[in-house]
């Protein structure tokens, strides 16, 4: 399929552009308004900055720092702040409409949005990340509030951040909006079930996706029989790896930044994450053999999630995988083409807007709760995600036989269903 760009500013990434392919081919899929995909292609703002901070050592550094707001037609823009040595203000616009698609399709009044700074958080000290996210908030702080645009933790940033960012917005507007952003801390606003959200969700589809291929076809799978493999072990990937371990499911192998673990009977996810917490990194595991991201690719289990970054599937590896089921913990894990092929072979891909919205879908009840402050029971927020999770799989799966496509764009077509909808009602200003 041919690529019809807009720009030279934000679609120099391949993430942008596989996200405007996709979009392409879910806009012929489903006859969407020309116009319509038009306005879909770009973010609606894109903000850059520079980032002084006096490091440890007394010198000044200065970063990179972007936001973008790709839509806000339904509500807020939504959406975490990534630190990476490698963040562009091209790939975070594609994660922004990444965002708007995930929020739409699961049902969610928020808008799309993303921030990123150009930085390896490895490299800086405690007290250096929060002078950074303070004078990036100050930046940014004509975009952002509970009614305008509500950042969350991303790759690189985790609660605390959140806190600082949350600290600096009200210190400015002289008192506490703890709905500025989410994925907080318990104890100034932060909801339970916040940190699990996202890798719970990726198993809950897994689930319904091996229900569905039951009742579909004549092949009978068990989550308790099946083998997984895991790339990344952070924020998502360890808790997607322990609930596949909490069902029953082997899960082989699982990996980092440095390469993976392996072993061929089953790793003890629970062993696993101590050590993880001990030391940092998976290296040094004792139970298991080492293997690389590549092998981790390649094993033959039935269920791999890609739960790190994005670009990590492409037509170098493609033709390595032998998983049935793909479930996409990452953003933009995979490569269109790579999508396509593997559709080809019969693997079945459940796409991030759809696996990976458990986070979003929690921010959301995290601010619903602190805008009126009550807040709920851990049991109640999981029985609540579960059921939004359970409505946007089944509504994705219908399109997916109307319109006899694939997850991906059967998830974008119902997430632009919604939103297209929502911008005709709307108009065009003036
Ligand atoms: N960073 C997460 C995502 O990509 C969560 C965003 C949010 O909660 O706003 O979905």
């Amino acid at each position: 399929m041919s690529l019809s760009l807009n720009s030279g500013l934000w679609d120099t990434s391949p993430l942008f552009q596989n996200a405007v392919m996709d979009l392409e081919m879910a806009a012929k899929t489903m006859g969407l308004d020309h116009n319509v995909l038009e306005r879909l292609k770009s973010p609606k703002r894109a903000f850059c900055c520079s980032i002084p901070v006096r490091m440890d050592d007394g010198s000044v550094k200065v970063f990179e720092g972007y936001r973008v707001h790709h839509s806000i037609t339904l509500g807020p823009g939504k959406g975490g702040i990534r630190f990476h040595p490698e963040v562009t203000l091209s790939e975070v616009s594609a994660l922004a409409m990444l965002m708007t698609m995930k929020c739409s399709l699961v049902g969610l009044p928020l808008g799309g949005a993303k921030g990123g700074i150009r930085v390896d958080p490895s490299q800086l000290s405690r007290p250096e990340h929060q002078a950074l996210i303070r004078r990036y908030t100050m930046e940014i702080i004509g975009m952002i509030g509970p009614d305008k645009d509500i950042p969350a933790p991303d790759v690189g940033t985790d609660s605390q951040h959140m806190a600082w960012m949350m600290d600096t917005y009200s210190t400015s507007v002289g008192h506490a909006v703890p709905g500025v952003v989410t994925g907080k801390p318990m104890d100034i606003g932060g909801s339970l079930g916040r940190p699990e959200s996202t890798g719970r969700g990726v198993v809950y589809v897994i689930e319904h996706a091996i229900e569905m291929l039951n009742k579909k076809g004549p092949g009978k799978l068990a989550l308790n029989k099946c083998t997984a493999a895991v790339h990344g072990f952070g924020k998502v990937g360890n808790v997607a790896a322990n609930e596949l371990h909490l069902r029953g499911c082997k899960v082989l192998a699982v990996s980092d930044f440095y390469g993976g673990i392996y072993n061929k009977d089953g790793l003890d996810i629970p062993d696993v994450m101590d050590h993880m917490q001990k030391f940092g990194s998976l290296e040094k595991y004792p139970k298991a053999d080492r293997i690389s991201n590549e092998q981790l690719f390649a094993l033959p289990v039935d269920i791999l999630v890609p739960a790190a970054i994005d670009g990590v599937i492409t037509n170098k590896n493609m033709k390595s995988i032998k998983a049935k089921i793909i479930s996409e913990g990452a953003n933009g894990p995979m490569t269109s083409e790579a999508q396509q092929y593997l559709e080809s072979q019969g693997v079945f891909i459940i796409p991030d807007i759809l696996a990976n919205a458990g986070g979003v879908i929690v921010s959301y009840f995290e601010w619903v709760q602190g805008l009126q402050n009550f807040f709920w029971s851990e049991k109640e927020v999981n029985e609540k995600l579960a059921e939004v999770m359970l409505k946007a799989f089944n509504r994705v799966a219908g399109n997916s036989d109307k319109f006899k496509c694939g997850m991906k764009t059967a998830a974008l077509i119902t997430s632009v269903e919604r939103l297209s909808q929502a911008m005709l009602l709307r108009g065009l200003f003036p």
